[in-house]
């Protein structure tokens, strides 16, 4: 018999229809001879709502505490609803909370991080074969606080609980069929991939492909659990999330993605000496500002250029630090540039297979576009470019790397 945890995104819980539907699915997976433990988001815009209420009851900065005591109140009217539909069906089901699924974290509340989670509740009601019905997105510390995960979370929730409970498979169940070599709303020829990696799908989701919270798959990762990510609205088999070692093609790209949320501060002419690095990002780390891409040039007339890439939201913040802290050290000038988009090509396959960047670069000189800066990972080619061309570059690189076959699988 085998353990299942399903994951229900807001969407696929935003009526009581869907709740319905989603209580269907469920019984239909345990009648097939499972034990299921089924974790769902609030219901879609519920948790904007409660942010909205939280800002216009404490200020832009209400206390987190009572921040997080209020935003896991919509997960936990999901919970409750989803079990009585799931009892309307003949079925036993029962619902939890984070505390009272032993969903232990620390006390850094707006994104608490799990600690460890006593499965010895869930497992009572499994025992009985029962469905356990858990709220994503919310745990509990030590002295008893209600804390959550940060947006997104409920992926974490359902992926953890998964690994803990040594469940065979986790699937999400979302409002996309699974994961696509690009963004189809821009590219009609994306097309769903049926297997990618772990480490593909960590590059694809810190990409700004926004299926999974990078964190659940960082815990799949590490427990080897498969992940199913599939629609809510269908019964098609959508994309395994699996290791390496079971990734039957290696695609040399098997995902191109863009992430326009980040913004370019450019230090030019600061001398070229040791410590300079390190008291441009201090402060920056300091204000808990989270540095991505970073660009030293080669020096001349001892001095050199430092450019960087931060999320747009810190932008004003970086831009004032990066101001002081350049003319302290007598930097020419200091400029930053809001409208860039990151491009990345990402595939196993690139780990044996020579030529992709030379290749991605030619795509893009081809469509005209100008490269800011490059990054590179073993699975990766990242290039910045002016924002307004990221759509035109997407569609040429997934043309050539995808579409037009280049992608093979490498034998190996
Ligand atoms: N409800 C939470 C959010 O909207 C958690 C989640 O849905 O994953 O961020
Ligand atoms: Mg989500």
């Amino acid at each position: 018999m085998a353990l299942i945890v399903q994951k229900f995104g807001g969407t696929s819980v935003g009526d009581i229809e869907r709740i319905r539907n989603v209580a269907r699915r469920v019984v239909e997976t345990k009648t097939a001879g499972n034990r299921v433990v089924v974790c769902v988001s609030a219901m879609s815009g519920e948790t904007n709502k409660l942010v909205e209420l939280a800002n216009q009851a404490g200020g832009d900065e209400p206390d987190p505490r009572e921040y997080d005591t209020l935003v896991s109140t919509g997960e936990q009217k999901t919970i409750a609803l989803l079990a009585m539909a799931i009892q309307q069906l003949g079925h036993g089901a029962r619902s939890f909370t984070g505390a009272q699924m032993g969903m232990l974290t620390d006390t850094d509340h707006t994104r608490a991080r799990i600690l460890s989670i006593d499965t010895s509740s869930l497992e009572a009601v499994l025992a009985k074969d029962e469905v356990c019905v858990i709220a994503g997105f919310q745990g509990v510390d030590d002295q008893g606080n209600i804390t959550t995960l940060g947006r997104g979370g409920s992926d974490t929730s359902a992926v953890a609980v998964a690994c803990a409970l040594g469940a065979d498979v986790c699937e999400i169940y979302t409002d996309v069929d699974g994961v696509y070599t690009t963004d189809p709303r821009l590219v009609p020829g994306a097309r769903k991939l049926p297997r990618i990696s772990f480490e593909e799908m960590l590059e694809l989701a810190s990409l700004g492909a926004k299926v999974l919270q990078i964190r659940s798959v960082k815990f799949a990762m590490r427990y080897g659990l498969p992940l199913h990510v599939r629609s809510s609205f269908g019964s098609d088999v959508g994309t395994w999330v699996v290791p390496e070692e079971d990734v039957m093609e290696r695609l040399v790209v098997s995902g191109v993605t863009y992430n326009v949320d980040e913004a370019k501060i450019r230090l030019k002419g600061v001398a070229d000496q040791p410590g300079i690095a390190a008291r441009l990002f201090t402060p920056l780390g300091e204000a808990g500002i989270v540095v991505d891409m970073i660009l030293q040039n080669f020096a001349s007339d001892g001095t050199t250029d430092m450019t960087f890439t931060v999320p747009k939201g810190d932008y004003r913040k970086a831009l004032e630090i990066a101001k002081k802290v350049g003319s302290e050290m007598a930097a020419e000038q200091v400029e930053g540039d809001e409208n860039i988009a990151k491009v990345s090509v990402v595939g196993l396959g690139m780990k044996d297979h020579a030529g992709v960047a030379t290749k991605m670069f030619n795509v893009l000189a081809e469509e005209g576009i100008n490269i800011q800066m490059i990054t590179t990972s073993e699975i990766k080619i990242s290039v910045v470019i002016a924002e307004k061309y990221a759509e035109l570059a997407i569609r040429g690189l997934h043309a050539a790397f995808v579409e037009d076959g280049a992608s093979e699988p490498t034998t190996e």
